[in-house]
């Protein structure tokens, strides 16, 4: 695979440009066009110049290969990546604006119980580049321009595990809110992680107030291990810990996801535990309804019982929300239409195989 132009900044897009002998004008002329979602082959430079750029990097680092579009307005895309890799995101529109989630991974090592994203194991990390491509991507096709941006809100919920990916992330998250570019604030980024500790400490550290979010769906470390095999190695008091540390360094309130699962984590027990083990933090619970994934096994609850969980919590004095559920018709949940795609037998070299097996282009 060649390089990927996203992954740079606008002051290493300059530098480039030194290198190759252009004028500096010239980075800005890229950068503008690449933060409209251009391809390489279609920026308005010299065409020497493209020439010299596209023996270097990818033309279209991130395709989009299909888009479903729910009844509710919820968009799905399926990427194609450089590489024949396949990866999935979401745009959901709200009364505020519009929330895209991107992934961060091909696939995802984590292995949750419930979840898509792990059912193939991690095939690869993204690079910086390849996450964005996929804002500024979507960005584009809704119309929007980084002055006008048509995505508002960027959450990373979608396939990977962000902390797995330290660097990319961190590199993406400094790129997506660089002034001059697309300029979306880290305060309207969300970063979900299933609690890697080490990695919770050191985000505290990089100046970057996204909203972090920590996968916790239980309320013990024994049935956390049953539905999250990262369980054994990180401790929920550490994690909490760890977000207690995130609060003090950047003044953001942290949030916990919490998807119920029917017999799993679901009882008046799990929730009255819940709201012990929260009771006067500075956080907040986004309950979820399980979106079952068939090869998974697990079962969602219904509606009533979801609310009688929230009620709980709140009663607890807890804040709390119900997730709407929304694009489970379209497979919304993280993973899910990837899966689907590589179960139908799509060609290998679109299915995920890892990436240190293709020859270069
Ligand atoms: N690796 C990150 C991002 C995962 S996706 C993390 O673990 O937080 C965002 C959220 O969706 C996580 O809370 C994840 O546990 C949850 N999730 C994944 N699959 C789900 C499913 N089928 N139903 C409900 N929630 C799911």
């Amino acid at each position: 695979m060649k390089q990927v132009l996203q992954d740079l900044s606008l002051p290493q897009i300059a530098a480039l440009m030194e290198e190759l002998g252009e004028p500096k004008y010239r980075a800005e002329q890229i950068y503008r066009g690449m933060m409209r979602a251009k391809r390489i082959g279609a920026l308005n430079v010299p065409a020497a110049l493209r020439e010299k750029l596209l023996a270097r990097f990818e033309d279209e680092p991130v395709k989009v290969r299909e888009v479903f579009t729910s009844a509710d307005g919820t968009e799905k895309y399926l990427f194609e990546l450089a590489d024949g890799n396949l990866i999935e995101g979401v745009l959901m529109t709200y009364k505020y604006g519009r929330t895209q989630c991107v992934s961060t991974q091909v696939g995802c090592r984590m292995n949750c119980a419930f979840c898509a994203s792990g059912l193939n194991g991690l095939v690869r990390s993204l690079t910086a580049g390849e996450i964005l491509a996929q804002v500024l991507c979507v960005n584009a096709r809704a119309g929007g321009t980084p002055e006008k941006r048509a995505v508002t809100n960027v959450v990373l919920m979608g396939s990977g595990e962000p902390f797995d990916n330290y660097e990319n992330v961190v590199r993406f998250l400094r790129n997506v809110s660089a002034a001059g570019g697309i300029g979306i604030s880290p305060r309207n980024i969300s970063l979900s992680t299933c609690g890697l500790v080490p990695q919770m400490y050191a985000f505290a550290e990089e100046g970057l107030p996204v909203n972090l979010t920590v996968s916790l769906h239980a309320s013990s470390d024994e049935e956390r291990a049953r539905i999250m095999p990262v369980a054994r190695a990180y401790k929920i008091a550490d994690i909490l810990a760890a977000c207690d540390h995130y609060f003090r360094k950047t003044g953001r309130r942290y949030i916990f996801e919490y998807s119920l699962i029917a017999g799993e984590n679901d009882g008046r027990a799990h929730a009255e535990r819940l709201a012990a083990l929260l009771r006067g933090r500075p956080c907040h619970v986004n309950l979820i309804r399980l979106n079952e994934v068939k090869e998974k096994g697990l079962q969602g609850v219904s509606e009533k019982d979801a609310y009688r969980f929230l009620g709980v919590l709140e009663r607890a004095g807890l804040s709390a929300t119900l997730r709407r559920q929304i694009g489970a018709d379209i497979g919304g949940a993280c993973g899910q239409l990837r899966a689907s795609r590589l179960a139908e037998g799509v060609p290998a070299e679109n299915a995920g195989a890892p990436a240190q097996d293709r020859a270069e282009p």
